[in-house]
């Protein structure tokens, strides 16, 4: 996502505005969500070209299946924000993005105007999307403070998809059916992904430098929490959000409708964590990655003192078999190896062979977040392992010589959320603008529509117990 904060942004005065909107219960009422046809003739929306109908989309031009593929993305939000029945303007198109052969950006979206100080809302001195703003105050504050009407959101998506030069052999896919093919990336989950954005799933956070927007906080800051220091975001300083939005596995979503949602949508699963004492710089838990081999989930446990392998003469890789002295050094003992040069499953099978009873591998490359290990090795794995970041390993180091202790501790809980059920938000070690923050844990399971990347099995409704989107909608103010 990029955000589009480039027009019509205004420091409102809190007395400017007098009045706060009531709805009644009784009424049955829905968000109309209206499409601003941003593209030029014969392009994008326009674009001539004849097309099958595709996937329950009538279409027979491209631009007349994108634009019912939108409206549908449109009407699902639509329908979703129930509670409210104001028009939100979405100027879209279809414009070039950062593309290669192999890689590139897909859509991108955000609000088109942010306000504070607008009447309805929970929190003051606080940005609040425009779309959002407009929800609290029940009218159009864009003529009413600006002068001049702004589309809420801007939602691109990008043109080249499937040409040459940016993901070759891959296209947009604008059937209503979820069922885009393997090449084929559907523009309805992306919309409604990027959509979300626009409607305030977002944080106005540089997360490279932590510090606020124009001097303010946004609604989002008030509902994320870091576990580490306890504080939410608006109680820190930049430098402690620039470290927080890194805090991988330690940023939570505060909101009780979130909470609520997650424990109505989230799969129950095991979760294998480490819980560290007696280190120098890092005790208590440490959420970990976890190669699934060997132990059965649900059985993954043990504890020991810390055994760090290097004898100096060897890379502390593991991966070799362990000499006389390591095997030593590690019999009894949890071992702490290092990532690189060799598979998962092979620094597990050295360390086991020489009597170490776990394993902790520290990452050898900054950026760190739960990922998928692949598929297991044959090999017979009966003791626990667990991957930790390069930060926390380099923390972990440092209590060589002294009597850490680890305790692999394997208990259900939703996936994707803190020990206390809040669903994690999304802070790889390594920061991603625009990304970090601003999307729920990759963890989760099933996956959700705000996660950072796209699954494709993704629901097309955002409301529990499919999704958690709505219920963070509702905790923001929708
Ligand atoms: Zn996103």
């Amino acid at each position: 996502v990029n955000k589009f904060l480039n027009t019509g942004w205004l420091r409102a005065g809190a007395s400017a505005i007098a009045c706060v909107a009531l709805f009644s219960a009784a009424s049955v009422q829905a968000a109309k969500l209206v499409l601003v046809n941003g593209d030029a003739p014969n392009v994008g929306f326009n674009d001539p070209t004849p097309a099958a109908p595709v996937g329950g989309n009538p279409g027979t031009t491209l631009g007349q299946q994108r634009q019912i593929a939108f409206n549908y993305v449109l009407g699902i939000w639509g329908k979703t924000l129930s509670n409210t029945n104001i028009t939100i303007e979405v100027l879209s198109g279809f414009i070039p993005r950062a593309c290669n052969a192999t890689n590139g950006v897909l859509a991108s979206a955000g609000p088109n105007t942010i306000y504070f100080g607008t009447d309805g809302t929970k929190f003051a001195d606080t940005w609040y999307p425009g779309a959002l703003a407009k929800k609290l105050a029940g009218r159009d504050l864009d003529n009413e403070l600006l002068g001049e009407n702004f589309a809420e959101i801007v939602a691109v998506a990008n043109r080249n998809i499937g040409a040459a030069n940016c993901i070759a052999g891959s296209g947009w896919y604008y059937g209503v059916d979820e069922k885009a093919p393997e090449d084929g990336f559907d523009y309805i989950k992306t919309m409604l992904h990027e959509v979300g954005h626009g409607l305030g799933f977002l944080s106005l956070v540089d997360e490279s430098t932590g510090e606020y927007f124009e001097g303010l906080p946004s609604v989002w800051e008030h509902f994320l929490k870091d576990n580490t220091s306890g504080k939410t975001w608006v109680q820190m300083t930049d430098a402690e959000r620039q470290a927080s939005a890194i805090n991988n596995e330690n940023l939570v979503w505060t909101g009780f409708q979130s909470f609520v949602g997650a424990q109505r949508t989230l799969d129950v699963k095991p979760q294998l964590d480490l819980f560290i004492t007696g280190a120098t710089q890092l005790n208590g838990f440490v959420y970990s990655a976890v190669p699934g081999f060997g132990l059965a989930e649900g059985r993954r446990r043990g504890s020991g003192l810390l055994a760090f392998l290097s004898d100096g003469t060897v890379a502390d890789d593991g991966c070799n078999p362990y000499t006389a002295a390591q095997a030593s050094t590690v019999r009894g003992k949890i071992a702490v190896v290092a990532r690189g040069s060799c598979v998962f499953t092979q620094k597990a099978e050295n360390a086991q062979n020489a009597g170490a009873s776990g394993v902790i591998i520290t990452n050898n490359n900054p950026e760190f977040y739960r990922f998928d290990f692949g598929s297991p090795d044959e090999r017979n794995i009966r003791i626990p392992v667990a991957l930790i970041s390069q930060q926390d390993g380099t923390k972990l180091r440092a209590s060589a010589g002294r009597f850490a202790t680890a305790s692999f501790i394997d208990q259900p809980r939703r996936a994707g959320t803190d020990l206390f059920g809040r669903p994690l938000m999304f802070a790889p070690t390594k920061v991603r603008p625009g990304s970090s923050v601003s999307h729920w844990n990759v963890s989760a399971s099933p996956n959700l529509v705000m996660e950072p990347f796209a699954n494709g099995d993704e629901s097309n409704s955002l409301k529990p117990n499919k999704d958690l989107t709505y219920s963070l909608m509702q905790d923001i103010g929708w």
